[in-house]
């Protein structure tokens, strides 16, 4: 059986080897050596000033959305994960789709001032596949109309934009470390920050508060992650590298056995450097998706519609219609892509695919 993607699973010694400091240290959860190391690594790794880690790549979002999003009007894309829009709403805050480009796929930037009212509090758009929103024009919109901007930027681990971690735009970006992510703690998550007191809040915000044991900075709730989640972290770091180099490889197969005049592929915005997240693949239309998928799924070939349906035709949002994203989303499949693959499986997709 080929999967979408499959969690890497690091040598069960390295695992075990940091769940010994744990036991040595009696220590599971609150913020401790583990979750500073691998934040310390994290820092280093991605070259960018700050990281918090979080339980999950979803609550950063909400905590996000909870202080910037004020319940007002959330401009937002219709072509993401569901976390991106579903915690919207949970924060009792209203999305209000932008249609995307239909080469790059993130939100189209050229028509975010159309949909801004006086009800408009921030921006929530996804690097989708790891690949950068158009930053600099979303962020001149946010200073001309004083805008939070708040990036889901769970597929972006590794991403550099202009040389520059994506991670360092916008007021906040969040990111997911969930096992399915190329770099994973099992579940897991961070948001970065730069802005000084703004981070202040959210770092207070994701422990309930607490400002030691009888002090509190304001309203929080739980989103810490466990000495337990870190110890995955710490034992999967160290095959960065090799997973990202292994994913590239696999990327350039496809590359060069795929027939590309049968789909369109994902176009990388200039001046990225891309961390080979998916493999998406835009067909003509939604049979030839689905032909495609049959032929596969006959094979225990298993891709898979990242993603679909259109987040606009959620049944607890307000309709509008986003033609991009709808049409996008109806006939776009993601091919497997993870560490384990061999050139082999590739070929053998490719030629299922090209016949
Ligand atoms: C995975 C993902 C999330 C949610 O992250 P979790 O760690 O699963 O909570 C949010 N947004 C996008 C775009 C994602 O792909």
């Amino acid at each position: 059986m080929i999967p979408v993607t499959k969690a890497f699973f690091p040598p069960i010694e390295k695992y075990q080897s940091q769940l010994q400091r744990i036991w040595k240290n009696q220590w599971l959860t609150n913020r401790g050596e583990l979750v500073h190391e691998l934040e310390s690594e994290l820092r280093d790794y991605l070259n960018i000033s700050n990281i918090t880690l979080t339980t999950n790549g979803t609550l950063p979002l909400q905590m996000a959305l909870n202080i910037l999003g004020g319940q007002g009007e959330i401009i937002t894309t219709p072509f993401s994960y569901v976390a991106t829009v579903s915690t919207i709403v949970w924060e009792h805050c209203k999305p209000i789709f932008v249609d995307i480009h239909p080469e790059y796929l993130t939100i189209d930037e050229n028509l975010i001032e159309a949909a801004i009212t006086p009800k408009t509090t921030a921006i929530l758009a996804t690097h989708v596949f790891g690949n950068p929103c158009n930053v600099e024009v979303i962020e001149e919109i946010a200073k001309k109309h004083q805008l939070k901007v708040i990036y889901d930027a769970a597929h972006c681990f590794g991403v550099t934009y202009k040389r520059e971690s994506i991670f360092n735009y916008g007021d906040v970006s969040t990111c997911s470390f969930h096992a399915t992510k190329l770099f994973h703690t099992a579940e897991g998550g961070a948001f970065i920050c730069k802005n000084k007191s703004l981070n202040h809040k959210l770092f207070y915000s994701h422990k309930f508060g607490h400002n030691g044991p009888l002090d509190f900075y304001g309203v929080g709730i739980n989103a810490k992650m466990s000495e337990l989640q870190a110890a995955m972290g710490l034992s999967v770091f160290p095959y960065l590298g090799e997973i990202i180099d292994k994913r590239k490889k696999i990327v350039n197969w496809y590359n060069n056995y795929l027939d590309a005049s049968k789909f369109q592929k994902l176009k990388i915005r200039q001046h990225t450097e891309w961390n080979y997240s998916y493999y998406p693949i835009i067909l003509e239309n939604e049979e030839e998706l689905l032909r495609i998928e049959k032929i596969l799924n006959t094979e225990k070939i298993y891709p898979r519609r990242y993603f679909y349906p259109s987040l606009n035709l959620l049944d607890y949002v307000e309709y509008r219609k986003k033609e991009v994203s709808e049409s996008i989303a109806s006939r776009i499949l993601c091919l497997p892509l993870y560490v384990e693959i061999e050139k082999e499986t590739i070929i053998r997709i490719a030629k299922l695919m090209n016949t």
